[in-house]
């Protein structure tokens, strides 16, 4: 959207539709007022939740409007909730992924893993703001190796640029897929699936050792089938090998997987997670 100037005659009939009338009395529940707004009522005022634009959403600039930075705020919030990004993976970034961990073990090789990851997941993220279609990523690696930091940098930068993106927690998946199951709602089953198939850039964290069953096994291969086919970049991690992979989601899976990705691996002498936390706790209460 960016800083573009709306047209003068339409802001007049924004603005008509939206002056503040006197002092607020008691504030009126947000839950009242959308409902009054559904209803197509006038919608009680209350004391504004932004200061600079008064709720309005724009702000003037001499004869130009232009949206408020709590709108960008606002939407930016509500394309992360829909990419179903949790809060305490927002700040995985790019810039912050420290190569240091990958540095200190001695083994080169470690070093070098890390860095083409990386390399490769930057230029997915360039790539697809290009083109929508191409192959993705499998990462690969132990625990705490920094895989899903690595797919939450690539999820949260596209989004940013207005992307559709879809995170989804493989475990998550599973509890979802099979709580449709046992209800027999089809309709949010398919609702989840669907998304899962279409959504330009989808996100499948910790493909890991889980109890799938042959249903549950057959749904993940409709996805990856359907956007293997379609083109539709899929960025996995998994601290599985590939014959593991084989042996829990089956051949036919596998191969898809193997066939719609670039795949990397990632490797640390220790889970980075515990070194974060001594980290931190060491920052807290500095050794004499
Ligand atoms: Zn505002």
């Amino acid at each position: 959207m960016g800083n573009r100037a709306i047209g003068l005659k339409s802001l007049k009939e924004i603005l008509a539709n939206n002056l503040p009338s006197g002092p607020a009395e008691a504030p009126v529940p947000r839950k009242e007022r959308e409902k009054a707004a559904e209803a197509g009522s006038p919608v009680p005022e209350q004391a504004p939740e932004c200061p600079i634009c008064l709720d309005r959403g724009i702000v003037f600039d001499g004869e130009t409007a232009h949206p408020c930075s709590c709108m960008l705020r606002k939407s930016l919030a509500n394309r992360f909730r829909h990419a179903r990004i949790s809060r305490n993976l927002r700040m995985c970034r790019f810039e912050n992924f420290n190569l240091n961990y990958y540095r200190s073990s001695g083994d080169q090789g470690y070093l070098e893993n890390a860095r083409k990851a990386l390399a490769a997941a930057q230029e997915l993220v360039e790539r697809s703001l290009c083109s929508p279609y191409g192959l993705g990523l499998l990462l690969t690696g132990s625990v705490g190796s920094g895989k899903t930091f690595l797919a939450a940098a690539i999820a949260n930068a596209l989004t940013e640029q207005g992307q559709q993106v879809l995170f989804l927690v493989v475990p998550d998946l599973l509890d979802e897929l099979r709580a449709t199951y046992d209800k027999r709602t089809e309709t949010t089953e398919f609702d989840l699936l669907d998304t899962a198939r279409e959504i330009p850039f989808l996100i499948l964290d910790d493909l890991g050792a889980h109890n799938y069953t042959d249903w549950t096994r057959n749904r993940i291969y409709s996805i990856l089938n359907f956007r293997m086919n379609e083109q539709l970049p899929t960025v996995m991690t998994t601290n599985l090998s590939l014959q593991e992979l084989e042996d829990y989601l089956g051949e036919r899976t596998t191969s898809r997987l193997v066939q719609m990705s670039r795949v990397f691996r990632l490797t640390s002498e220790q889970d980075i997670r515990l070194r974060q936390y001594q980290e931190r706790e060491d920052r807290r209460s500095p050794r004499k």
